[in-house]
Formats: structure tokens, C-alpha cells, sequence
């Protein structure tokens, strides 16, 4: 706030005045009066003050007018500096003595007026102040809740505004509205900042103009996310079309697909963020689909926020009380004659009393948004490092373990250190933990990924890459990349069931796997027609349900007999 107020003062501490008067006598009078408290200049007639206000305008707090002046009057003074965007809000104070031109000047946008002749100095120093702090209040106020760039209110003044329209209209029915872009961020990279800032400003501009339209309201959340509070019943893709127009007007609709998202019926109590924070949630599930613009929340939106909310609630009473399990599933090697155990991968199962049995593939996602993910490896990993070392300690063999690791923890700087303690207080091998990265986490973040994975390495971790070839990745960035193991995706077993043709790709992976030197694993093997295809094509380690599902560690230990009965 300080820094808002220092502007409004000149270097000698005083607020700057101009007085424009043709008469020497008026000027002067006005000097002796102001002349203590502020910091004055002058000016003898219209076209001076005009020069003045544009190179000191930013100085200055107040504008005191002659309206009967030779050449260019007072009025076309306050006519001009009205029409002028960058002036406006500098506050004039006219000087007449006349009755008829006091109401005229204030129509045109005057703050207030003082009589000639002059009053008591006191009188005039009193309004005058008042009318300086109702244009500094204001200004204030204007740039506090409008957002620099678009000119819509921003995101805090927008909710307080939604509060009371709600207020004063309790019968209107209303939307509230999400508006994103599909992949912002590329396009700043594409075109650069200001293109992307271009585009937004447009947007702003013509969402403010449709939003006086049609009775709502608009402002801007952050980035590219703008907020609309509707009437029900609006006709979003004619916004959609108008949006674009001016766009495409000005050359900038390269790339550019909206997406809104709308949550309507909703109940009065609800908070506005919460409202929308709905709409975006409704505008996220089109992300990316560029032939989709308008996504409305709807009942199993709700019932999957509300299941995501009781999940993140939960977590913490869950890991107190047991209810994440790690299950194991068996890798075989299937270079030989027969298949032999060769590994396991730990996987992580929630027996939640009341939901039952829930899949990773519903939680692991949620919790890598939120960062509780970390607990939740952290805990997998002390599992397997344990269960490793039970299981060499019963069967007398050495079984490795493969763990997940998440994009999130990556950037921990624990990581190293925290599964170095593991390794030794369980007193195995760095070499018996496989550590499984996904692919599209070297994609997102390569550098310091791989500055992270290399150092792991040097301890004597097993970097396997999980889920390749779903992508990300470039055949260039691979040779560049430190790994011991390339798990294919699933989906290349799939597809090998809907087209035998789909065999090249594998064989082609097989290819990279055998140019990195480091062995392939394929995952997601169901049959036998599927294992016959992978030996054909050389693959060295499969897992699968054709082997067995994961399982708890007590049924695991069946293989690990078997594999010690195959000796
Ligand atoms: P992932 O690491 O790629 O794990 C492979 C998934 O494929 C597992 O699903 C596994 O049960 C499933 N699978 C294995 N063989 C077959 C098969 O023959 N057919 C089919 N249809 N599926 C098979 P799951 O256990 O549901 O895990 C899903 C994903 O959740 C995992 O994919 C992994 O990304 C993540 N996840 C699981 N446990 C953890 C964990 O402890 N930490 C982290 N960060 N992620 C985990
Ligand atoms: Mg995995
Ligand atoms: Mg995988």
C-alpha cells in the first residue's frame, strides 16, 4: 500500500498541482493559497496545460481549470484530456463563476468546481484535498482489483464481486464459467510471450465487452484462465464465435482452440471459488480435445471430486492403520528354455474399509498432484526392501525388487539419501533394488531427471524405464540416457492381438533395447500366442497375468519355491 501512496508525491515530499488561469491575478491568488501544502505550476491558457498534463501526468494529483479562457477554453481542455485513455483519471477542479457552466463541466467529467471569486483559502484547501483522495482511493481501488494485462477484475475482487451480485439478484438463476486455452503454454513457446500476451488481451477485451452485454461478469483467474458469471441460459458457443472473430480479425487466432467448462444449479451457500474450481474441473476433462469446447459438470464429476476429496482425507488414517498392501508380481526371464523367476515388481493396493479393494491407477495419479505420493513410495519401498531381505534370509536367494518411482520424487532432494539409508539398514545390495521410472517423467524434466538417475546409478541402483514407447521420447535423447532395462508399454501386446503387422514394431523395439545394450521387459503378457511372439522376437523378460497377477507376498513365495526347485 505504501508503495501506492508514494507515487502520488513529488521528490519534496508535496502532492504537484497545475493551475491554469489566463489572469495573472487569479494565478497568483491561487499560489498564495496552495503554495504551502502543495507543489504548484501553471499554465496561461489551454494548449500550455495540455503540454504540461502530458509530460507530468503521472505527477501529478490535481488539475485546477479556468473555463473562460482565450484560444482553447476550459471545456476543451476537459473534453480532451477525458477522451484521452492514459489522462482520465486525473482529477479536474474547475473554476467559474458561473452557475449554468459548474453543471456543464461536471457532466463532462469535472470532480467538482470552485466558485470565483474565491472563498475562504480553507474552504478551497478542504475540497480540494477531498476531491485528491477520492481520485487516489479510486485509483487505488482500480488497480488492486483489475488484472494488468486484460483490464478484468482479478481473481480475488472477481469471487467478492460474485458475492454481491448473488446479494442484490437472489433470484437470477447463474453460470459459472471456466475459459482455458488448449495448450497455452506451447503456444507461448511456438510464437513467444507476446503473441501469447496479444491473445490474451484480446480475449479479455471481448469478454469484458460481451460480459456488459449480457449482464455478467468477467475476470481473470491466472494464465489463461478467465472467469464468466452468466445468466443461465447464455449462449456460450456465440461467445465462443465473437471470441474468435477478433482473434482471427487481428491475425491471432493461430493455434488457438478454447475450452469452457460450466457448472450450473448450484446452491447459494456454495463459496465462489468452490463454483469455480467446478467449472474448471468441467473444462479439464476436454483438455486436448480440440473438437470439444463445452464440457458441463455434471453428477459423476461430482461423485469423482468427492471420491478424490474422501481419498487425500483418508490417506493419512490409512497409512496409520494399514491399509496400503504391496503385492508383488514375477518377472520371468524367457531367454532359456524354460521361463525362470527372475525378479519382482512391488505394486501398491489400498484395502480401504469402506471402498474396498482400490487400484493404483485411481490414487497413485491423485497423489502425484498433490506430492502425498512421497509418503505413499517411500512406504512401498521400505516394504520391498524388507521383503527382500526376509525373502533371502528364508530361501537363501536373492530375489530383486522393483520399485516404482514417481516424476515427484525425483525432485526431492532425499531421494539419494533416503534410499541409502534403506539399502543399509536392511542390510541388501543397491543392486538388488530396480528403481522403475516412467517414460514421460525423462520428457518432462530431462535434465535434472538424468543428472538425478546418473548419480543413482553411480550408488548402484537399477534404473529400469517403465511404460517406453508411449511417446515421449526421442530416439536422440535415448542414447543419452542412463538405464539398465527398457519395460515396454503395454500397449504394444495389445496391439499385437488386433494386427500380427504390429510384430515390426515390436521387433523394432527389440532393436533399441539391443542398441542401448541393456535387456527389453514386455509387461502386460496374457497368452500364450503373446509369449511365443516374444521369444520370437528376442524379447529377455516378460510379466504378465499369464504368469500370475500380483499377488501378497505369501503367495509369492510359491515362485521363489518353484524357482529353487528349477536348480
Ligand atoms: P506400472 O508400473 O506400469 O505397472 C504395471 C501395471 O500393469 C500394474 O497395474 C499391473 O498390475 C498391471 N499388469 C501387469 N500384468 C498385466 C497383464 O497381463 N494384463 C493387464 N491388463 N495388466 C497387467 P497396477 O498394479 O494397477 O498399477 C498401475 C500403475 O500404478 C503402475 O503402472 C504404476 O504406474 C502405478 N503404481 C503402482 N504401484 C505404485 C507405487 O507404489 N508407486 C507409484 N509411484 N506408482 C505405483
Ligand atoms: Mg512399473
Ligand atoms: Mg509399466
Amino acid at each position: 500500500m505504501l508503495s501506492s501512496h508514494a507515487r502520488f508525491y513529488t521528490s519534496n515530499g508535496k502532492r504537484r498541482l497545475l493551475v491554469v488561469d489566463d489572469e495573472v491575478v487569479n494565478r497568483e491568488l491561487l499560489g498564495l493559497i496552495l503554495g504551502e501544502h502543495y507543489d504548484v505550476l501553471y499554465a496561461e491558457n489551454g494548449a500550455q496545460a495540455l503540454e504540461i498534463i502530458y509530460q507530468q501526468h503521472a505527477m501529478l494529483s490535481l488539475v485546477l481549470l479556468d473555463l473562460m479562457m482565450p484560444e482553447m477554453d476550459g471545456f476543451e481542455v476537459l473534453k480532451t484530456l477525458k477522451a484521452d485513455e492514459s489522462l482520465r483519471r486525473l482529477p479536474v477542479m474547475v473554476l467559474t463563476g458561473e452557475k449554468s457552466a459548474e453543471v456543464r463541466s461536471l457532466d463532462m467529467g469535472a470532480s467538482d468546481f470552485i466558485t470565483k471569486p474565491y472563498e475562504q483559502p480553507e474552504v478551497i484547501l478542504a475540497r480540494i484535498q477531498r476531491t485528491i483522495e477520492l481520485a487516489e482511493d479510486r485509483y487505488i481501488i482500480q488497480t488492486t482489483e483489475r488484472d494488468e494485462l486484460t483490464g478484468l477484475l482479478n481473481r480475488e475482487f472477481f469471487y467478492r464481486y460474485v458475492d454481491q451480485f448473488d446479494l442484490h439478484h437472489p433470484d437470477q438463476p447463474m453460470d459459472a464459467v471456466s475459459m482455458d486455452i488448449n495448450h497455452f503454454h506451447l503456444i507461448n513457446e511456438l510464437y513467444g510471450w507476446e503473441y501469447g500476451n496479444k491473445v490474451l488481451t484480446q480475449l479479455g477485451q471481448e469478454l469484458m465487452r460481451l460480459a456488459t452485454h449480457s449482464g455478467s461478469m468477467a475476470g481473470r483467474r491466472d494464465g489463461d484462465t478467465f472467469l464468466l458469471y452468466c445468466p443461465r441460459g447464455t449462449d456460450y458457443c456465440k461467445w465462443r464465435d465473437a471470441l474468435m472473430r477478433v482473434l482471427s480479425e487481428s491475425g491471432n487466432a493461430r493455434s488457438i482452440y478454447l475450452r469452457m467448462g460450466v457448472y450450473s444449479g448450484f446452491d447459494a451457500s456454495l463459496a465462489p471459488e468452490r463454483r469455480f474450481d467446478r467449472a474448471k474441473v468441467a473444462a479439464d476433462r476436454i483438455r486436448g480435445r480440440y473438437t470439444e469446447f463445452l464440457s458441463r459438470y455434471d453428477e459423476s464429476l461430482h461423485h469423482d471430486e468427492v471420491l478424490r476429496e474422501r481419498l487425500i482425507d483418508d490417506m493419512d488414517e490409512a497409512m496409520r492403520g494399514g491399509q496400503f498392501i504391496v503385492y508383488y508380481q514375477p518377472k520371468y526371464d524367457i531367454r532359456g528354455e524354460k521361463p525362470i523367476l527372475s525378479s519382482a515388481e512391488a505394486l501398491i493396493r489400498w484395502r480401504h474399509p469402506e471402498l474396498g479393494m482400490i487400484s493404483p491407477g485411481v490414487f497413485v495419479p491423485l497423489f502425484e498432484e498433490n506430492g502425498l505420493i512421497q509418503k505413499l513410495d517411500s512406504y512401498v519401498w521400505r516394504a520391498a526392501a524388507r521383503q527382500h531381505r526376509l525373502w533371502r534370509d528364508t530361501f537363501g536367494l536373492s530375489i530383486p525388487i522393483s520399485v516404482n518411482v514417481s516424476r515427484i520424487d525425483i525432485y526431492s532432494p532425499e531421494l539419494i539419501p533416503h534410499l541409502e539409508a534403506l539399502v543399509k539398514e536392511f542390510e541388501i545390495e543397491p543392486t538388488q533394488l530396480y528403481l522403475e521410472i516412467t517414460e514421460s517423467a525423462y520428457a518432462k524434466d530431462g535434465e535434472q531427471l538424468i543428472a538425478t538417475v546418473r548419480k543413482l546409478r553411480e550408488k548402484g541402483f537399477f534404473i529400469e524405464m517403465d511404460d517406453f514407447g508411449s511417446g515421449y521420447s526421442s530416439l536422440g535423447m535415448l542414447s543419452d540416457m542412463p538405464i539398465d532395462a527398457l519395460k515396454l508399454d503395454m500397449q504394444f501386446i495389445r496391439n499385437l492381438d488386433k494386427n500380427p503387422h504390429n510384430l515390426r514394431l515390436l521387433e523394432f523395439l527389440m532393436d533399441i533395447a539391443r542398441y542401448l545394450q541393456v535387456p527389453a521387459i514386455c509387461e502386460g503378457v496374457e497368452t500364450q500366442m503373446q509369449l511365443d511372439a516374444l521369444k520370437r522376437v528376442g524379447c529377455d523378460l516378460v510379466q504378465g497375468y499369464y504368469f500370475s497377477r500380483p499377488v501378497p507376498p505369501e503367495e509369492f513365495e510359491a515362485f521363489i519355491k518353484e524357482r529353487i526347485a528349477q536348480c
